[in-house]
């Protein structure tokens, strides 16, 4: 088992387990390529399930817990969010230096925009800022029991007529210096305390790339899924906001040539397009290359490579062995 506090590799062993029949030791290895660091081992009911089958109390041990803590340090992309459901992503990390400050050197740690407040009507976070920097001023806990105030007598007021005593304006807001010119800004700005905590949405476990990887046996589509290296989805929608920007190369090049693009050969006498095959080519042939046939026709003199996506091959056939038959109308390009 592994010490509490120890901080472990990719690679680096876990914990292991001793076979008693063979007497081999068994290396269980920490995967991640994130290192941990060992939080907690519990050793879990040395007796088995609550006794029954166990070797009871004093008997070998069955089961062993190992919580795995990882640092992770805030990068952009992070979820935060304060106890009013005020969530929020960080999408800027700036030095402290050029973070504004107040009048006696205080630096927020977080900036937010005020209009995510007059529709989500989180009053509750602006009273706790209000309390929060008030109870900060002159020491002391905030009682945070409901149904303390009413229309008459406001928690504004009760927390403003606080932070007048000390010293601040009555609603909390106070000038702040830009951290990046020194000069102060022309509005007062409400700054105080909240209690603020990261959800578990990081980027790190969310990322996804792709330039060529693995595709489904089926479709030839890449597959989904960001463990697998799959590609996100292009939808539907997103294919009709395509179609609504006239942007069909780029349409095509999402739907096709990064996706399942194939060649093939189809008759163009008959349509089919399974119907073809291609032959290898001739020992007498010179130029060596491969000849179409189409077995419906029993002739390769209409036979032509058309690209499309793999799907519709697999779709053609899917419904080849419900008994439908499809074909393709295949004209020649007008040379103008
Ligand atoms: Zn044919």
């Amino acid at each position: 088992l592994p010490f509490i506090g120890q901080k472990v590799k990719q690679g680096d062993p876990l914990y292991c387990v001793v076979d008693t029949v063979t007497g081999k030791p068994n290396i269980t290895r920490h995967k991640s390529s994130e290192p941990a660091y060992i939080d907690e081992v519990r050793v879990m009911d040395p007796g088995g399930i609550s006794g029954i089958g166990g070797s009871g109390p004093s008997g070998p041990l069955q089961r062993v817990s190992i919580k795995l803590r990882y640092n992770r340090n805030p990068v952009i992309g992070d979820k935060f969010s304060s106890r009013h459901g005020q969530k929020g992503v960080m999408s800027q990390l700036w030095p402290a230096c050029d973070m504004p400050f107040s009048e006696n050197g205080m630096v927020p740690d977080i900036m937010f925009n005020p209009h995510g407040f007059p529709s989500r009507m989180t009053i509750g976070m602006l009273i706790e800022s209000m309390a929060g920097k008030a109870g900060a001023q002159h020491g002391i806990f905030q009682d945070a029991t409901p149904f303390q105030f009413s229309e008459k007598n406001t928690a504004i007021d009760h927390f403003g007529h606080q932070l007048v005593k000390a010293g601040y304006h009555y609603y909390g807001s106070e000038t702040l210096y830009s951290g990046m010119l020194g000069v102060e800004f022309e509005a007062r700005i409400f700054m105080g305390v909240v209690y603020y905590q990261r959800l578990r949405h990081m980027v790190s476990d969310k990322f996804q790339v792709r330039s060529m990887g693995p595709v489904n046996a089926y479709t030839r589509q890449p597959v989904k899924g960001r463990k697998m290296g799959g590609g996100i989805r292009f939808g539907e929608m997103e294919r009709d906001a395509m179609i609504a920007h006239g942007t069909s190369y780029l349409l095509h090049d999402r739907l096709m040539n990064s996706s399942d693009s194939h060649k093939m050969v189809v008759c163009k006498k008959c349509g089919q397009l399974l119907s073809s095959l291609v032959a290898p080519p001739r020992r007498s042939d010179a130029t060596r290359s491969a000849r179409a046939f189409c077995v419906y026709c029993q002739s390769g003199e209409h036979c032509v490579v058309v690209k499309l996506p793999f799907v519709f091959r697999y779709l053609s056939s899917e419904l080849a062995a419900m008994n439908i038959r499809m074909s393709l109308g295949i004209e020649d390009l007008l040379e103008d």
